[in-house]
């Protein structure tokens, strides 16, 4: 089968022919439809090389498909089922430390699988397995944001338009802080309140909520921007260390999100299934997936590339 794999620092994803997968006990393997492209996908090639178990990886941790074979002992799945792949679940991280999905073939474990309801595009279910549950779980799970709150995000791609979305529908009031001026009515659509270039002109605004989906040096902005008992949520990994006024996290919360559970998945599939969030995407076809890695990192992607394989 074709796999788009990792093979060392400083060397371009390779599209490779590697075996077909056989289940474990506990495990299904998945025929993958949808693969979308992660910000991750590129911090694995950057930085991967020394903690991957094994090289080369076949990288994808964000997947939908049809389970085509199941190992001894699963239960409550079939062989024809349509599912989604939390990627922060049993398994250790698909793409990083086992073998992900942009091949044509993945190994799940079965408690990581998320039921794609009937009619759900595939595209859209892929990218509900990361960039939807990573922002669902931290503006809802992690943030709590609910009616009534002041709510700032940080960054409107992938993970932004989402998580924005899910707090609007939550009944927050949305800010939004985006550099890139072309996807500021996009947001509006989607219901954010007010845009600045800078999340440093939120400086005293007293929100009770920032969720930073960027993490590139906005992390004292986020916590310069929320009141006293307010919380910052650190999502995104754009720089690896950030340094902050120690006063200034007094009295607030700074706290981590990470991926999510396959209930997110579930819950995102549901709002996507009925229309709340329409995000934006653009597919390409398997062959293109090393292409579109390297698009990702020129950051020249609106939304979310997806990459659709043949049936
Ligand atoms: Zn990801």
């Amino acid at each position: 089968m074709r796999a788009w794999q990792f093979e060392g620092a400083g060397k371009p994803i390779a599209l490779n022919q590697v075996p077909e997968p056989e289940p474990g006990p506990g495990e299904v393997v998945i025929d993958v439809k949808a693969a979308g492209l992660c910000h991750s996908d590129i911090m694995y090639m950057e930085s991967g090389g020394a903690s991957m178990p094994f090289l080369p990886m076949t990288q994808g941790h964000e997947n939908a498909g049809v389970i085509s074979a199941l190992g001894e002992g699963v239960q409550g799945w079939a062989i024809g089922d349509v599912v989604g792949v939390c990627s922060s679940g049993v398994r250790p991280p698909l793409g990083m430390f086992t073998p992900g999905g942009f091949a044509d073939k993945l190994v799940a474990d079965a408690p990581d699988l998320a039921r794609v309801p009937e009619g759900l595009d595939l595209a859209l279910a892929a990218l509900a397995t990361d960039a939807g549950m990573t922002s669902y779980h931290a503006i809802i799970k992690v943030g709590r944001a609910s009616a009534g709150m002041k709510v700032g995000v940080i960054g409107y791609g992938g993970l932004g338009q989402i998580g924005t979305r899910a707090a609007v529908l939550a009944g927050a009031e949305v800010h939004v802080a985006e550099t890139k001026e072309s996807v500021w009515d996009l947001a509006r659509a989607a219901g954010a309140t007010d845009l600045v270039r800078d999340a440093a002109e939120w400086a005293g605004r007293k929100f009770d909520l920032v969720v930073d989906y960027a993490g590139f040096d906005t992390t004292q902005k986020a916590l310069d921007a929320v009141k006293r008992g307010g919380t910052v949520v650190h999502v995104g990994l754009g720089l690896p260390t950030f340094t902050v006024k120690a006063p200034t996290i007094l009295g607030r919360t700074l706290a981590g999100s990470l991926g999510g559970t396959v209930d997110d998945i579930e819950e995102v599939f549901d709002l996507l299934q009925a229309r709340e969030i329409e995000p934006v995407y653009t597919e390409i076809a398997f062959d293109e997936i090393g292409e579109g890695l390297e698009r990702l990192r020129r950051n020249e992607v609106t939304g979310r590339l997806v990459a659709r394989f043949g049936d």
